[in-house]
């Protein structure tokens, strides 16, 4: 058992298991999530006899780093070696005064987004909370970088098909005072359409952000692009997000990967901008990052920007995302670890 993905609740009980008082469980949690420290040797405040039972029936266990490649643009690649072997990564993006860690949720993905250069892997398996949250653990104990700021669920992996783990590590991350304290207005769980996983997630009230990957504005190219489309079409999709709850002034965040002549065209802005009608979104172009044999084009700057334009002058908050990290095979799509190297 890894005592690291524990809830703060579920410490205390241990703590009560192992005949000691709640209030260990407490102080573990605070060690563990609050100050980032792993190691019960460390704990010394904790009796010995307690962390001597813990000892017996569980573990810390942490991703260990396999490398850290950093990119020209200031991001970096976090390459985690779990503890079954399998790799994953995680990138770390400054931007002015924010630091935003890019987590994954699975070992490859499922969905096999024709795009996707980590579609390409096939998932090997769910993460659990405890590699979830070992991920932002590893990248606040990094030396010489500041605390993240802002999380996305934009890494390898489906976070809906994961939905357990997941709101178990956002619980954990957003405890205010046994977890790690993030505001949940700081973290983005982006999915590729789950219609089912995105109404859980709504009856879960966790708060976080919700980015839907969208892609494409007719059934026709999205099923060819997207499978899941073939489940759950752009009309499912659109419904379940309008019943998604959100707080005031919170947005719902659109991705859509710009693809040369498939997905670019002036009719595919304003049926967009048409899809979005009523929806209080965000849509953030992410021109297409090309990997090897991909078969897919970045349309020219002059026509993504033609794109946004029109998205603009239909009322629709619209930024390009310049993806972070391209140089290092950390950006959007990109992410992909044989799975024992
Ligand atoms: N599986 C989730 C979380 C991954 S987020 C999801 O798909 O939403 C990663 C984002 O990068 C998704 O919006 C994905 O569609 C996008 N993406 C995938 N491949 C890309 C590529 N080659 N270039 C740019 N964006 C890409
Ligand atoms: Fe999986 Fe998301 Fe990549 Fe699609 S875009 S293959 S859902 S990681």
């Amino acid at each position: 058992m890894n005592l690291l993905g524990l809830l703060p609740a579920e410490l205390e009980s241990l703590a009560v298991e192992l005949n000691h008082s709640r209030y260990r469980g407490r102080q573990l949690a605070t060690w563990m999530y609050r100050k980032g420290v792993v190691d019960l040797a460390a704990m010394t405040d904790l009796p010995k006899e307690f962390r001597s039972a813990l000892a017996e029936s569980a573990i810390v266990s942490l991703p260990r780093v396999e490398r850290v490649t950093p990119s020209q643009d200031g991001s970096h690649k976090l390459v985690l070696r779990l503890d079954d072997e399998t790799l994953v990564s995680a990138v770390l993006m400054p931007d002015d005064d924010r630091l935003t860690l890019c987590l994954s949720t699975q070992v490859g993905c499922g969905f096999g987004c024709a795009f996707c250069l980590t579609g390409r892997m096939g998932v090997e398996r769910n993460l659990t909370t405890g590699e979830i949250v070992g991920q932002v653990l590893v990248a606040n104990g990094l030396a010489a970088a500041p605390r993240v700021t802002h999380m996305v669920f934009m890494g390898m992996g489906e976070p809906l098909a994961n939905l357990g783990a997941l709101t178990k590590a956002i619980r954990i991350l957003t405890d205010p005072r046994l977890g790690f304290g993030y505001s949940a207005r700081r973290i983005t769980v982006s999915t590729v359409g789950l219609v089912a996983g995105i109404e859980k997630l709504g009856r879960e009230a966790l708060g976080v952000n919700l980015a839907i990957s969208l892609h494409a504005t007719t059934d026709d190219v999205r099923s060819r692009l997207m499978p899941v489309n073939r489940s759950w079409n752009l009309e499912a999709l659109m419904a379940a997000v309008r019943r998604y709850p959100l707080a005031p002034r919170q947005r719902v965040f659109f991705e859509y990967v710009l693809l040369d002549r498939l997905n670019d065209s002036p009719e595919d802005a304003s049926r967009l901008a048409r899809l979005l009608r009523g929806i209080p979104a965000k849509v953030n172009l992410i021109p297409f990052n090309d990997w090897p044999d991909s078969g897919f084009r970045r349309p020219p700057l002059s026509r993504i920007l033609a794109f946004q334009s029109s998205l603009l002058t239909a009322g629709v908050t619209t930024t390009v995302r310049w993806s972070k990290g391209e140089d290092i095979g950390a950006a959007c799509g990109q992410l992909h670890e044989s799975v024992v190297a």
